[in-house]
């Protein structure tokens, strides 16, 4: 048998180990050897692991019985110190130890991978200076835990963000250092960085941008940072995340070429015909990867070689990059900060997300995706193919809509080419999955052995089982699962609350449905679902509500808020705009401008002045407007028949009752309605969750329409003859839109899953219509006066 030796045991050097295998498992006798004391590990994991959602035990990709099953010897805590290419043998020396040992080969594949970069800072060399790369730094950060203790993160980046996150939940006070002014800069454009800054500085941790580290200071152990300005922070650990050098200190030694990485052909052959390189510590037509993904492509490629049965050659990947800060949803690919792109953009400021996509030449150059990234492998596969745009660009904004929900497991996955990636980090196709069934996977779990897919940051899990169920035909009933701290569904979760006969709290909630984790998904979901069933018996839990209902205003871009007071119909009177003008004069508010709901908002605020703000607008006897909640917005009218030649109802008359009958109730998303005085429509009614449209014999009501990144016209819905009963069926659809709706989900995505049918069923006689309506109650009370609010006046 021939023998086969691998030097490292990263993850590009077990996918080659596991591709050989695929081929021709009795070609080669193989020895891994690999420098660190542990079984290998999916190194994409450490974060979880840091951040304590993850043991090492989850994230061991092969264990002694893959060993001794392959025949494979496997060399833990061994390092490779030289090779003699001539008579083909490696020395190995043990970790601390001088005596070594030869191994022989007929083929010998480097994966030394890469070193972390390390500024070259007076002090780098004081304990407490740690890098983010494998299990014992993460095992050393987790040894320094403890409350408080302060750490400085220095590198703004993927790793950086990551090591951030996961040292803030071990409970340390965190300041990520920058030398540029946003964060993520490699891979984000500026707006889309200081969104993401804004969510983890919710979640605590600070930033300290456009500074250059310039000394570290501690006797034995660091104690301070200090910076080129003349400032300095005091620190008890700091956590350097700069970059990563490709470690080719071996392939150098033993006289193979070398640029600043192992120099490789499209073959993953080195300079030496027999010895193959593969991983991070390459450098391929000029480019090192720091990625998974087109690290498995090169293994792919390298294994056909090693096993002469070679196919492909490897001629370079496209990359994408993904955040897997929990609760933080962060996709990036291609470029994005070429001026001359075309840029096409959107953002939902309710759900905090935000598109943005680089077009050049009618094709799809970048996607960066904040908030949601369901769509990055859509985006991905576009960049990748450089597929022409121009028939789906009035779309391309909203994703691929050939994948919804109406389509799932079947039209939009058919579509699918066989080399459409689906797990983003493992480098898995279409082709992968479809080759992995045809050998026998016959279960997602098998599959996920096989493949590795949606074993990295998770993301892919949904599309990952539409695929595989669509090409194996299993039925895979795909959870709707909360979030990722628990494998209960939504309506799992509810049906649990629901049963409920005590009030109890979001995390009596967490625990006794045992979930893994906590985050701010599920916190403001259960939080909904307990408020909703408990009403004014549930005090709600503020640390899990989105900032801006937290704060009882809208942030804006600049670190301010915009307070917007009700105005019922939009109707107010000049002595509430004289005091909104003194208010403004006062405060010094900067911009002062009339919604698109007809309201007035007050731009410009600092946090400092909400509470003077809310004082003075609830002594002229107005109240918050819930511009910033998940909670009835505004009901737009028309002026109607009162002064209209067209008009055939009292259009503000029956808006002002309207916004009265639900006035501050929380709802799953936000709820907007319209009263048009006729069915020329200019209160925009039909494209609201709740319109109406008045007619000379009565009233139209038309539901589940929305203007937003997707505008949908309302479906019209019922007639009534009378204004009572007009207010009467606003308040059931509202109570059982706020009892049936999931969490997050608007009018019209409801009115999508469940059906008109549905809705009308529950609301189809008077008496089910009272029924409903009795139980909506008054849930919570003007956020804006000064008892409700004690938690900002320190603010
Ligand atoms: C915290 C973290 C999060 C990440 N997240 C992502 C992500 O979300 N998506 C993604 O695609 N990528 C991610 N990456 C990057 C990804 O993990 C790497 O690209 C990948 O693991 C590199 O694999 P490799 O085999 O080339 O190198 P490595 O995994 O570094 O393996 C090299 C191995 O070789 C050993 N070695 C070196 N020299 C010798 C020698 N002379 N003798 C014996 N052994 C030797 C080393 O000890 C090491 O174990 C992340 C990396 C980190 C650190
Ligand atoms: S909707 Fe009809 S009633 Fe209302 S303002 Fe327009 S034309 Fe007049």
């Amino acid at each position: 048998m021939k023998k086969l030796v691998i030097v490292g045991s990263g993850m590009s050097a077990m996918k080659v180990v596991d591709e050989v295998l695929k081929i021709d498992p009795l070609m080669y006798q193989i020895t891994i050897i690999g420098a660190e004391t542990v079984l290998p590990y999916n190194r994409i994991m450490l974060s979880p692991v840091l951040a304590g959602e993850k043991e090492f035990d989850d994230i061991k990709t092969h264990d002694e019985p893959y060993f001794s099953q392959n025949n494979i010897t496997f060399m833990p805590g061994f390092e490779v110190t030289t090779v003699n290419r001539k008579a083909r043998y490696v020395e190995v020396t043990p970790i601390e130890n001088q005596t070594f040992e030869r191994i022989d080969y007929d083929r010998l594949v480097i994966c030394t991978g890469s070193t972390p970069f390390i500024l070259p800072l007076p002090g780098k060399e004081l304990a407490g200076v740690v890098s983010f790369r494998d299990i014992y730094d993460v095992e050393y950060m987790k040894s320094e835990a403890g409350k408080g203790k302060k750490v400085a993160v220095i590198g703004t980046g993927l790793l950086g963000l990551e090591a951030a996150n996961g040292l803030n939940e071990l409970g340390f006070d965190v300041t990520v250092i920058g030398n540029m002014n946003s964060i993520m800069n490699m891979q984000l454009d500026p707006s889309s960085g200081n969104l993401l800054q804004k969510v983890l500085e919710q979640k605590a941790i600070k930033f300290k941008l456009g500074a250059i580290s310039s000394k570290i200071v501690g006797v034995d152990k660091v104690e301070s940072l200090e910076f080129a300005d003349g400032t300095a922070m005091a620190a008890d650990m700091i956590v350097m995340s700069v970059g990563i050098v490709p470690n080719d200190a071996l392939a150098k030694r033993i006289g193979l070429q070398t640029d600043r990485g192992i120099v490789v052909g499209d073959t993953m052959m080195t300079s030496d015909p027999v010895i193959y390189s593969v991983g991070e510590c390459i450098k391929h037509r000029g480019v090192t990867y720091g990625l998974v993904a087109p690290l498995f492509e090169q293994a792919r490629v390298c294994a056909e070689q090693v096993c002469e049965v070679s196919h492909h050659i490897y001629t370079g990947s496209d990359i994408s990059t993904k955040l897997k800060v929990s609760g933080v949803d962060v996709f990036s690919a291609g470029e994005f900060d070429c001026l001359e792109d075309e840029v096409m953009c959107s953002k939902d400021h309710a759900l905090n997300t935000r598109k943005r996509l680089s077009i050049r030449n009618n094709k799809l150059v970048g996607a960066v995706l904040f908030g949601d990234s369901t769509d990055g492998l859509f985006y991905f596969d576009l960049i990748k193919k450089e597929t022409d745009i121009s028939d789906i660009r009035k779309t391309l904004l909203f994703g691929d809509i050939s994948i919804d929900a109406s389509s799932a497991g079947s039209e939009g996955v058919k579509k699918m080419t066989d080399d459409e990636q689906v797990c983003g980090c493992l480098g898995v196709t279409k082709g992968d999955i479809v080759n992995a069934v045809n050998n026998g996977c016959s279960t997602f779990e098998l599959l996920q052995e096989e493949t590795g897919c949606a074993t990295g940051c998770g993301g892919c899990s949904s599309v990952a089982k539409q695929v595989f169920s669509f090409v194996s035909g299993a039925e895979m009933v795909e959870k709707d699962t909360l979030c990722d701290c628990t494998t209960h569904s939504t309506q799992e979760v509810r049906q649990h609350i629901r049963v409920l006969e005590e009030v109890v709290n979001v995390d009596e909630v967490r625990s006794a449905l045992a979930f893994d984790n906590a985050c701010e998904k599920c916190g403001a979901a259960i939080n909904y679902y307990l408020s909703s069933q408990f009403n004014e018996a549930y005090q709600h839990n503020d640390d899990e509500r989105p900032h801006n209902e937290k704060m009882h205003a809208n942030l804006q871009n600049d670190g301010t808020y915009s307070i917007v007071p009700q105005m019922q119909g939009g109707l107010t009177t000049p002595s509430e705009l004289k005091a909104l003008a003194d208010i403004a004069i006062k405060y010094e508010v900067p911009t002062v401008k009339v919604t698109g709901g007809q309201r007035i908002d007050l731009l410009g605020v600092t946090k400092e002045n909400l509470n003077g703000m809310w004082d003075d607008i609830a002594a002229a006897g107005m109240e918050s407007g819930y511009a910033y909640g998940k909670a009835t917005r505004t009901c737009k009218s028309c002026v109607g028949k009162e002064h209209c030649l067209m008009g055939t109802q009292d259009s503000m008359g029956l808006s002002i009752k309207m916004e009265d009958a639900v006035w501050s109730h929380f709802m799953p998303h936000k709820f907007k309605m319209g009263v048009s005085g006729c069915p020329r429509n200019c209160a925009e009614s039909t494209i609201k969750d709740f319109g109406v449209i008045c007619t000379e014999k009565g009233y139209e009501i038309h539901v589940a329409g929305a203007c937003g990144i997707r505008t949908k016209a309302c479906v019209k819905d019922r007639f009534f003859s009378t204004e009572s009963e007009v207010v009467e069926y606003l308040k059931a659809f509202v109570q059982l839109y706020r009892m049936e709706a999931n969490y997050l989900e608007r009018v019209m995505h409801f009115e999508e899953r469940v059906g008109l049918d549905y809705i009308q069923s529950k609301l189809d006689t008077p008496e089910k219509i009272k029924h409903w309506a009795a139980q909506l109650p008054k849930t919570i009370k003007n956020p804006w006066v000064t008892v409700n609010h004690g938690s900002q006046k320190s603010a």
